[in-house]
């Protein structure tokens, strides 16, 4: 399942042959996915030029110079692939359509973009731009983790009387929105944070120390999500996943990477969800 840099990547590898250009087609090849896609979703993004990607959470939003937006999320199989782009971004050609193309994008360049969705969780809307922020899907998020409006003292406030742990809450999209269960696992190894601790019970230079480790896991990923897109260009086109190695994330049974420590790995499933962590680094 794509997390918030998986998305990111995606977003970066479609900018260059999407923003600036006119769709000169939109096939829409069957009329829903999770939701029915909106009205005459086809004839509402042909002529339209994308002024530009934008991602908010785990969603790419293409504002179109018709004062709509077309909201796009890949759920939990969704893949974007870009072929036969003239301009040299990605290099190789049209492949034959696949069973679950489910939308193509053909863009002015030649370019074309297609959105292949096997298990059809992910979504697609138009919505006018002036008002997205207040789309269903977008107006429950809390602030974005890499965004100004996430700091210490928003995390302490939001914290504050929690008795839920502090994994469950990190993953309350009202809270910090798009963070996943990996980059949480990760980010409280970064703190040294126990999953397990109750979010209203964390010292306030802990719950500040959350902040910049949250940062960090999800800009080196997102680092790491770049430096794949040339490979992509090469392969297949598809964007977006790439490899990436975790501290605690898989890792059960594994010797803890703090250098001293000498404990291993656990893992734990809280609401369903597996964390992993050390319980002698992280309290
Ligand atoms: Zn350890």
């Amino acid at each position: 399942m794509p997390e918030l840099p998986e998305v990111e990547t995606v977003r970066r590898g479609l900018a260059p042959v999407m923003e600036g250009q006119v769709i000169v087609k939109a096939e829409v090849n069957r009329p829903d996915l999770r939701w029915p896609f909106p009205e005459r979703m086809a004839e509402r993004l042909t002529g339209r030029r994308v002024l530009q990607l934008r991602r908010r959470s785990k969603y790419i939003l293409a504002d179109l110079d018709s004062g709509e937006t077309l909201l796009i999320h890949l759920g939990m199989s969704g893949r974007m692939t870009v072929s036969g782009d003239p301009l040299g971004h990605f290099v190789h050609d049209h492949p034959a359509p696949e069973k679950h193309d489910h939308v193509v994008i053909h863009m002015e360049s030649g370019a074309r973009v297609t959105f292949n969705d096997p298990r059809r969780f992910g979504a697609m809307d138009l919505m006018p731009t002036a008002t997205a922020d207040r789309h269903k899907l977008l107006a429950v998020l809390g602030p974005e983790p890499l965004g100004n409006d996430f700091n210490a003292a928003y995390l302490a406030a939001a914290f504050r009387g929690k008795n839920t742990p502090v994994k469950a809450a990190l993953l309350d999209q009202g809270i910090v929105a798009g963070l996943g269960n990996i980059y949480v696992c990760e980010a409280l190894f970064r703190a040294r944070i126990s999953p397990l601790r109750k979010a209203g019970r964390i010292a306030a230079p802990r719950v500040a120390a959350l902040v910049p480790a949250i940062r960090d896991v999800l800009d080196r990923a997102i680092a790491a999500g770049g430096s794949s897109l040339k490979d992509f260009r090469q392969a297949d086109g598809e964007l977006g996943y790439f490899q990436h190695s975790f501290d605690v994330y898989g890792r059960e049974g594994a010797p803890c990477r703090t250098p001293g420590c000498t404990a291993t790995i656990r893992r734990k499933v809280q609401s369903g969800r597996s964390s992993f962590y050390c319980s002698v680094c992280q309290r």
